[in-house]
């Protein structure tokens, strides 16, 4: 049995827990071995907190949580490396920055029944689940009052009367949290459920899951995919080339054989991937794997989050700077998300 020291479990992890189930599949386990202790992970990496500048928080409201697989592709020795610093809980975070708010988005009043975001024509949003496989330190989530805002017990009537009624509503999306920290048996109620709706055309996933842990795409996953009587598409969230190994990619390549549509979405991170080499890597590694870039987004200002920040008139001079090097099909959509707007706003060069 593996040791667990956490104290953070949610709901959905509890499930997935072996120290719970005693069936756990292999991801399970994988995911309970992450890394949850920031000290531990840089003595993997061979560092001492003292060379992370500014320092480390173990003691973090949103704690480091690293899958080994994904540590296992930071370089060893390096405090700069893109992986580690998108994942690494800092001290900086601690710093108040005037502008940075709770709920960036506006996803509090865009809640159209518990679980259930409704904020574009056509598309909704269910939030699936609280629980990620990695804690991305830059995430408009991070402060998401989960357990107040979904359905008790995965009880998905309400939500599913919701988009019953509305039959202008052709694509659902699963998102969270990551929705594939959800269990297949999970999957498949909530499908079971969607799929008594005539009007729904597309199901979309949003998941870093195939990205960081790539066992979580399992059989049962495949033949789930593969089973749904709609188009589905698979949007990853990737913000660096180094992400994506062989094992990435075989399971990218996956699940494009399972019917997907495979797009990514990345955010523009301050010395993560805000310079122009980084960005069309990424985009040439994606492709590689069978993956569009779709959407590039500006940081959403959430408290905990400025360090990561890129002004907007650097993000457009390094569109510019891809767009010279990569096909059109290769150059993501640059965008922001802006509270009450009927869409992500694109963000072009003034005319
Ligand atoms: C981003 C988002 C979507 C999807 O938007 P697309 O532009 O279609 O990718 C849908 N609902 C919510 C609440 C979102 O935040
Ligand atoms: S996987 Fe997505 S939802 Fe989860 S912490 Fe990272 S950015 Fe946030």
């Amino acid at each position: 049995m593996i040791p667990l020291t956490t104290t953070i479990c949610q709901d959905d992890c509890q499930d997935n827990c072996p120290e719970n189930n005693p069936k756990s599949e292999r991801w399970q386990t994988e995911l309970a071995r992450a890394y949850r202790d920031p000290e531990a992970l840089l003595s993997a990496l061979k560092l001492t907190p003292e060379q992370i500048p500014g320092g480390i928080s173990p003691e973090n409201p949103f704690p480091l949580r690293v899958p080994r697989h994904y540590a296992a592709r930071m370089q060893p020795g390096d405090p700069n490396d893109p992986l580690l610093l998108q994942v690494l809980s800092r001290q900086l975070e601690q710093t108040d920055q005037p502008g940075f708010l709770l709920d960036p988005v506006g996803d509090g009043p865009a809640t159209a029944s518990p679980g259930l975001l409704h904020k574009y024509q056509g598309r909704v949003l269910l939030i699936t689940t609280g629980a990620c496989p990695v804690h991305c330190r830059y995430c408009f989530r991070r402060h998401y009052p989960y357990s107040d805002s979904r359905p008790s017990n995965g009880d998905w009537s309400k939500a599913m009367e919701y988009i019953a009624a509305d039959t202008s509503i052709s694509e659902v999306i699963l998102s969270g949290g990551d929705p594939l920290s959800l269990s297949n048996e999970r999957l498949k109620a909530i499908s079971d459920e969607l799929a008594k709706i005539p009007h729904i055309r597309r199901l979309r996933l949003h998941t870093r899951m195939p990205i960081v842990l790539p066992e979580r795409v399992d059989t049962g996953f495949r033949d789930w995919l593969s089973s749904l009587p709609w188009q589905t598409i698979v949007v990853t969230h990737c913000n660096h080339a180094n992400e994506i190994d062989e094992q990435v990619s075989n399971t990218l390549a996956e699940l494009k054989a399972n019917g997907a549509t495979l797009l990514n979405q990345a955010v523009l991170l301050k010395g993560i991937n805000d310079n122009v080499a980084a960005l069309v890597d990424l985009s040439e590694a994606l492709f590689k794997s069978g993956t569009l870039p779709y959407y590039l987004h500006l940081l959403d200002h959430v408290v905990g989050a400025a360090h990561f920040e890129v002004e907007e008139p650097v993000a457009l001079d390094l569109m510019n700077g891809i767009r010279r090097q990569l096909p059109g099909y290769l150059v993501p959509k640059l965008v922001r998300e802006v509270a009450g707007k009927p869409h992500k706003i694109p963000i072009s060069d003034p005319d």
